[in-house]
């Protein structure tokens, strides 16, 4: 039996051969003391369940108490890394290096709170711990059983959580819809949790979906009622249930759903579409929702109205600055997944708060590159004020990315690039300006003589596609009086989230540098190149990390608004953007 799990078990009282009762706890752990709010779905994924949960977490956060969000996901990947974004949306990377869903970059946005593997579990890292408990025969000579076991895992993942983060309260969004089969044993693990927590410790949450067929012309709550009595079937009685709709769900859907699951009509909540995420606080808090949950928890006592006074002013200013963006830029986005805005979501994300920062709205344009050449590059950017080549792998529609660079570095158009974007514009200055003709790089030419970007050492020793990247945050050393350091507020450095397999061949750096490419940003104490920029260029920036990912609504990341800002001065006179470069100024690094 590993240390760890022996002082594990020592601290519970529950466990023995003879009892049935099984629930680690933390060493330390009180129960009653973290309060949980569980956030699950019925009718249909899809509902928003991050979103929800991460805007009622903001709510108490804006009152002074300590949230922690998790998300529980069924399937049995260990982490989403080795998922296609294609089906899941992007792959999100936390500061620690973990792989996730793009739901936790929902929360560390709306919360403006960095998370860890803490605030992750899927199915894969449950069983995956339950499994080597039981070879290491911390079981006890019991037979191992979903329920209390693996169950009991995943108690001890929330309860852990609570211990970790000191939340006041902990927010449990559960994926898919309850009726799934992959995750029923989450859903029963909450049902155990509450109980043994005891009365006002827990608050179930289900979101549902209101059917309004067109040829009716009237909203039907009857596949709601269904969903919620599947939960009450699994033991659950919903505390609130948040009722999405297209449009604001009428008082006699809501009296339906009331009658059918004893959850009081005030609770029953209409939550119709919205044009942004952004608004959505201020929905929930119209409903009440936010005092309903204190209510219910009974931890009115803990709040700081002050705080919140001046928390939700902060925020009020910033929706409403949305609301007033009275300019307009188009920004070109080049990418393999041109159709799934979800796989893009942190860029598109980090372009709104930057745009918010600026005054401005952002048009995006998706360019897929597969048939862009030098010769027809000119009429695919015409339109577009700046241009991003966001990360990617593999080498389809690199050569046209390649090209898109080019006539950016050529042209003054301000230019982005994230990652693979970062590692085509140094194939592209060695090819047309170092005279390195066939430079390019091992990924897309495995064993190629002139690898301007490599395999990192570290990572060629590593097999397989799950887990071999060099991940998560690093820091980064900024060249003084470079683009870079004027955008990160002259700092010496900055931390940034890095996914990536390749970096440029340490053997081409001086070659490079010595035609005037300027690395920017290296990382310390070893030759991985991590920024790069070009003097002479408005704005043509390239970094190896991901900056998309630390973007937050009040905290712009600033080449984001670099390019923005960028893109406004190609598009506009300089007479109508007067408060422009303040604005770049006041956003550098935070
Ligand atoms: N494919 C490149 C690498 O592995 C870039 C990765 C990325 O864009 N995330 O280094």
């Amino acid at each position: 039996m590993t240390k760890e799990n022996k002082d594990l078990l020592a601290s519970v009282s529950d466990i023995s051969t003879e009892s049935e009762f099984f629930s680690p706890l933390p060493a330390g752990y009180k129960k009653g003391k973290t309060r949980y709010v569980f956030v699950m779905g019925t009718v249909m994924s899809g509902l928003g369940k991050g979103i929800f949960s991460s805007c009622l977490a903001k709510l108490l956060q804006d009152k002074g108490l300590k949230v922690a969000p998790i998300k529980l996901e069924g399937y049995l990947n260990v982490d989403s890394g080795t998922l296609n974004p294609f089906r899941h949306g992007e792959v999100f990377v936390l500061d620690d290096g973990m792989e996730c869903d793009m739901d936790l970059g929902t929360y560390e946005r709306m919360l403006d709170q960095n998370l860890t593997r803490s605030n992750f579990a899927t199915s894969g890292q449950i069983f995956s711990s339950v499994l080597n408990k039981e070879r290491h025969g911390d079981y006890l000579g019991r037979d191992v059983q979903m329920i209390p076991h693996v169950t009991g895992e995943v108690k001890l993942k929330l309860r852990q959580l609570a211990m970790e983060s000191k939340a006041d309260v902990v927010f449990v969004e559960i994926g898919g819809t309850v009726g799934d089969l992959e995750n029923a044993y989450f859903i029963e693990a909450t049902r155990e949790l509450a109980y043994e927590e005891g009365p006002n410790s827990s608050c179930f949450v289900a979101l549902t979906y209101i059917l309004e067929p067109k040829t009716l012309g009237e909203q039907k709550s009857k596949a709601a009622q269904l969903g919620i009595k599947q939960l009450m079937q699994c033991g659950i009685q919903p505390d609130i249930i948040a009722c999405r709709a297209g449009s604001p769900v009428n008082e006699k859907a809501r009296q339906k759903i009331s009658v059918y699951s004893n959850v009081p009509f005030e609770r029953v909540i209409s939550l119709a579409d919205s044009d942004s995420i952004y608004m959505i606080p201020a929905m929930l808090r119209e409903n009440g929702l936010d005092f309903q949950v204190l209510r219910l928890l009974k931890i009115e006592d803990r709040i700081n109205l002050q705080k919140e006074r001046k928390e939700w002013g902060k925020w009020c200013d910033f929706t409403e600055k949305m609301d007033s963006l009275n300019r307009e830029v188009t920004i070109g986005i080049t990418g393999k997944y041109t159709t799934v805005r979800d796989s893009y979501a942190s860029i598109i994300n980090a372009l709104e708060h930057a745009g918010i920062a600026l005054g401005c709205k952002e048009k995006i344009k998706w360019i897929d590159t597969t048939d862009i050449t030098d010769a027809n590059v000119a009429e695919n950017l015409c339109d577009v004020d700046g241009i991003i080549v966001p990360g990617g792998f593999g080498t389809r529609g690199a050569e046209g990315k390649i090209a898109c660079i080019k006539y950016a570095r050529e042209n003054n158009l301000p230019y982005l690039g994230l990652c693979f974007g970062f590692q085509m514009a140094v194939i592209e200055f060695a090819r047309n300006v170092c005279g390195i003709k066939d430079a390019n790089s091992t990924e897309i030419k495995p064993g190629w003589p002139k690898p301007v970007i490599d395999i990192l050492p570290e990572q060629k020793e590593i097999e397989g596609l799950g887990g071999n990247m060099r991940l998560g945050g690093h820091d980064i050393e900024l060249k003084k009086k470079t683009m870079a350091w004027k955008l990160f507020g002259k700092k010496d450095s900055v931390r940034m989230r890095f996914r990536h397999r390749y970096e440029v061949d340490p053997r081409y750096i001086e070659q490079l540098e010595k035609a005037g490419l300027v690395f920017s940003g290296k990382a310390p104490n070893q030759p991985i190149m991590q920024i790069l920029e070009l003097p002479e260029h408005p704005f043509f920036l390239g970094t190896q990390a991901h900056p998309c990912l630390t973007s937050r609504p009040l905290r712009p990341q600033p080449m984001f608004v670099g390019l923005v800002s960028a893109a406004l001065q190609r598009h506009y006179p300089k007479e109508k953007l007067p408060d422009c470069i303040q604005a770049v100024e006041k956003y550098a690094m935070v």
